[in-house]
């Protein structure tokens, strides 16, 4: 089993003594993503934990790990964090958030720096180009905007019809895409949009997992162009990649914010589990 990269020593190692056998240490883990609800589910089954899951509210049915406290809501930026983590006695935080969750994941670092608890951050690995694929990777939400903004006019000048896209980057970005009046968007999203929305736009809502031959419908379905997608890795949502592969069509993929400097890195749940439990230190609690 691999150790967890480290990118530091800020957050890693045992400050606060060694593990107690029979001691229950607790956990906050900062959900959102698949691979936080699975390692919370894999703590509550292997024992010795308390597990307290935490969401930000978003959605208004989420899915939520078996057998653990659920929290939801933000926590007032670090501050909040910070006082929360000490009123609830926290041993150790794990950021289970999405890989695009940036100020959440810079808000943890702040809150364990000031609390001294380690903090790891479980991130998936980002996604790879294959062969056939013909990707545009941008640096950030605005580089894509200012991308697609060229691309449709590339392909206006070629046709007179308005380029059509697909965009899978969420509905909280949506208004960034507000001022591209030409294109015609295809989003989709677990919920539905509630802020500016580019004027062209029709909503498709569904939740992961999504599969090749969905994904291949829906792209030729909707006479996509281009897709647009965050790097956010992982299985549930990598299909419309394979069928933008097999249906030729481009892609801008917009990399990652990098995570807080100096946080410990697991890029699976087995690396977090192995870490948490050689690792994370107990109170003392029983
Ligand atoms: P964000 O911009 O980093 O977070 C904004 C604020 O929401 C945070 O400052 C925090 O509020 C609150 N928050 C975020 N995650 C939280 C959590 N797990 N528990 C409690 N409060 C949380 O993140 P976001 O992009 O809004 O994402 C929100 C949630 O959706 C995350 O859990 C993330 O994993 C999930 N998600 C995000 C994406 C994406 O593309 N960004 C995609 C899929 C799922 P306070 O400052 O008040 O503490």
């Amino acid at each position: 089993m691999r150790h967890p990269r480290s990118r530091g020593t800020a957050s890693s190692g045992n400050r606060r003594g060694g593990r107690a056998t029979g001691v229950r240490r607790q956990v906050l883990v900062l959900g959102g993503t698949g691979e936080g609800r699975r390692l919370a589910s894999t703590l509550v089954a292997a024992g010795g934990w308390r597990v307290l899951y935490s969401l930000a509210g978003r959605v208004r049915e989420p899915a939520v790990p078996v057998s653990c406290a659920v929290r939801v809501g933000g926590f007032g930026g670090p501050e909040g964090l910070a006082a929360f983590l000490r009123d609830e006695r926290i041993d150790v935080i794990v950021d289970a958030t999405h890989p695009f969750a940036a100020r959440m994941s810079a808000s943890a670092a702040t809150a364990a720096s000031a609390t001294g608890l380690p903090l790891l951050m479980l991130r998936r690995p980002g996604w790879r180009e294959q062969p056939g694929d013909t990707w545009h990777r941008v640096r950030s939400l605005p580089a894509a905007v200012d991308l697609l903004a060229d691309f449709t006019t590339a392909a206006a000048s070629q046709a007179d019809v308005a380029p059509r896209v697909f965009l899978t980057t969420g509905r909280t970005d949506l208004a960034l895409f507000a001022s591209l009046h030409r294109p015609w968007f295809l989003s989709r999203s677990v919920e539905p949009p509630d802020g500016p929305t580019p004027p062209h736009l029709t909503v498709v809502l569904d939740r992961a997992p999504f599969d090749v031959a969905g994904e291949t419908e829906l792209l030729r379905r909707h006479a996509i162009d281009v897709v647009v997608t965050k790097d956010s890795g992982g299985t549930m949502t990598a299909a419309k990649l394979t069928a933008a592969r097999d249906l030729s069509l481009p892609v801008i993929m917009i990399d990652r914010p990098p995570p807080p400097p100096g946080v410990l890195l697991a890029a699976t749940i087995d690396d977090a589990v192995t870490w948490l439990t050689t690792h994370a230190p107990t109170s003392g609690r029983g």
